[in-house]
């Protein structure tokens, strides 16, 4: 059989208030960008506590939710839409593993991410897991798109 050529899709980046406070913006988009993804929306903004409810209701009553949700809070965030042929898994790729300390060399969290005194909430970035979390979490960002 052919290998199959992944579908070209949309996923929903965030770069979290550590990596805005931390200058890290144009790194993460340089490597959506060097990597052939194309950004389709990019817009700062302060998140709010309804924003963060939706955005991460399958985490309710875990115990990193609160402090997941004032850590959101604590200052603006880069929005980012990018798109590409399986960019989904593809941004996680580039992501990396979710606890920066066990994130591979390369990878953003890996290269770039702190996880000083326990606070694995603060892993620079945030990617869409699947087709449907990133139509959702896109409309939930940019509801206009
Ligand atoms: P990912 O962002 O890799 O998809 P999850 O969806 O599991 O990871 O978790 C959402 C976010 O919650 C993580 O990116 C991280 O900021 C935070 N988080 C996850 N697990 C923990 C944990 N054990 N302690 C603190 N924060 C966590
Ligand atoms: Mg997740």
């Amino acid at each position: 059989a052919e290998p199959s050529t992944p579908a070209v899709e949309r996923t929903l980046v965030l770069v979290k208030p550590d990596g805005v406070r931390r200058g890290l913006s144009g790194e993460v988009l340089r490597r959506i960008e060097a990597k052939g993804y194309t950004l389709v929306a990019v817009e700062l903004k302060q998140a709010t506590t309804e924003l963060l409810a939706a955005h991460y209701a399958e985490h309710e009553g875990k115990p990193f939710y609160q402090p997941l949700v004032d850590f959101m809070l604590s200052g603006p965030t880069l929005a980012v839409v990018a798109e590409g042929q399986g960019v989904i898994p593809g941004f996680r790729s580039l992501a990396g593993a979710t606890n920066p300390t066990e994130a591979a060399p390369g990878t953003i969290r890996g290269d770039l991410g702190r996880d000083w005194g326990l606070k694995v909430q603060q892993n620079l970035v945030h990617g869409s897991d699947s087709t449907e979390s990133a139509a959702r979490e896109i409309g939930l960002w940019f509801p206009g798109l």
